[in-house]
């Protein structure tokens, strides 16, 4: 009936008898085509000033510069290789992944970003009408990505001490989605909870988004040889001082890495630029100076931690860059814009349970010691 009206409608008549004819033009006319916009409410991302001379301690970058091997190639950089398409199957960082992990090149994905590589794992592996599963208080762009592919998805919430409770992933469910050590918690749950979680949903794809691992959390990677549902996500924004180059990846079955793959090729072939190929590669090689760098920041963590505490401040124990901390008298807000005003930026998320923390990023031992000079000064 619907389909014939659409018909008379286009066609400007009616073929029923009896009934009045069609106005095309009215029908025109009272059309809008915003009731046809895909609508959404999108991710808000941390600020980022460009203002020279602030401490930029919000969005959990490398406070060090990327592998030197990078600098290298960069000086190098022929700008004729941007005449051609790149690789669509960015093999040579490919490659360096699957060398770096142990795995085949079969098992690893990659993308712009381990937000496109969530992206697209999101729009391959869901697509039930069962919910996807993520807890309350984790990435607040999983629900963005349920949002907008029309994905039905729960957020059953975390423990009053911000734990994962484990029964809530054992019951029917379309996927789920746990980032391990957990933002902007800093938590990171054992690997005993993270494999029954794992093997007790084998109908289910399990992403473990691991953007903060290197810090001091477990991997996940060597259960994928086990588990056939389990895609685990990493990337170079955090760890390996690349935030502003975009790669993330996935280590997987063989399996579910072509299933991924068959979608990013229907969407893009060529997200990936040719110089990012190149220099994520040579980044990934540098394991040396990746160590070196990850050391230096979860040192930095251990100091950061302990001069909060003697301050006043209350935070889980963080396995990534970033302390999850509330002062036991001055609420959160407030510590967050003066620091703001004395151009130390950190990050606010308002909300019932989040509404009393910072999510502050380990800097430099010096960024840090200017952040602790400024709150002894302002808690006094
Ligand atoms: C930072 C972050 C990401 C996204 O990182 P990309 O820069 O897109 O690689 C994904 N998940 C979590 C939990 C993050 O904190």
């Amino acid at each position: 009936m619907e389909q014939t009206d659409r018909m008379d409608c286009r066609e400007g008549r009616d073929i029923r008898a009896g009934k009045k004819r069609f106005s095309k033009n009215a029908a025109l006319e009272n059309a809008s085509w915003e009731s046809g916009v895909r609508k959404v409410t999108p991710y808000t991302p941390g600020e980022q000033p460009r203002r020279a001379g602030i401490i930029k301690l919000n969005t959990n970058e490398c406070p060090y510069p990327p592998s030197p091997q990078v600098k290298r190639l960069a000086a190098e950089f022929e700008t004729d290789i941007l005449r051609l398409y790149p690789d669509p199957e960015a093999s040579l960082l490919v490659k360096s992944i699957a060398e770096h992990f142990g795995v085949g090149e079969d098992q690893v994905f990659v993308g712009v970003g381990s937000d496109d590589v969530l992206a697209m794992a999101f729009l391959t592996f869901f697509n039930t009408d069962k919910p996807i599963l993520f807890p309350d208080i984790t990435y607040s762009f999983y629900d963005v990505w349920a949002q907008l592919f029309g994905i039905p998805y729960s957020r059953p919430a975390l423990d009053e001490d911000f734990r994962l409770v484990k029964e809530d992933y054992l019951v029917p469910n379309g996927g789920i989605v746990i980032a391990n050590p957990n933002a902007p918690t800093g938590i990171c749950e054992p690997m005993t909870v993270i494999e029954e979680i794992i093997a007790k949903n084998p109908g289910s794809i399990v992403i473990i988004d691991e953007a903060y691992v290197d810090f001091g959390g477990m991997s996940a990677i060597p259960l994928v040889e086990k588990y056939d549902n389990l895609l685990v996500v990493q990337t170079f924004s955090k760890s390996r001082a690349m935030a502003g180059m975009r790669i993330g990846f996935a280590v997987g079955s063989p399996k579910a890495i072509r299933y991924l793959r068959d979608v990013k090729f229907s969407f893009n072939s060529y997200t990936m630029d040719a110089p990012t190929i190149a220099w994520g590669a040579a980044s990934m090689a540098d394991d040396a100076y990746f160590r070196e760098t990850v050391e230096k920041v979860a040192g930095t963590r251990e100091y950061l931690k302990k001069e909060l505490s003697s301050l006043g401040f209350s935070f889980p124990d963080s396995r990534t860059n970033f302390v999850f901390a509330s002062h036991e008298k001055v609420p959160a807000e407030e510590i967050f814009l003066a620091l703001k005003e004395a151009g130390i930026y950190v990050r606010y998320f308002p909300g019932e349970r989040t509404g009393n923390h910072l999510r502050i990023t380990v800097g430099t031992k010096e960024q840090t010691d200017a952040l602790l000079a400024f709150l002894r000064n302002y808690l006094k």
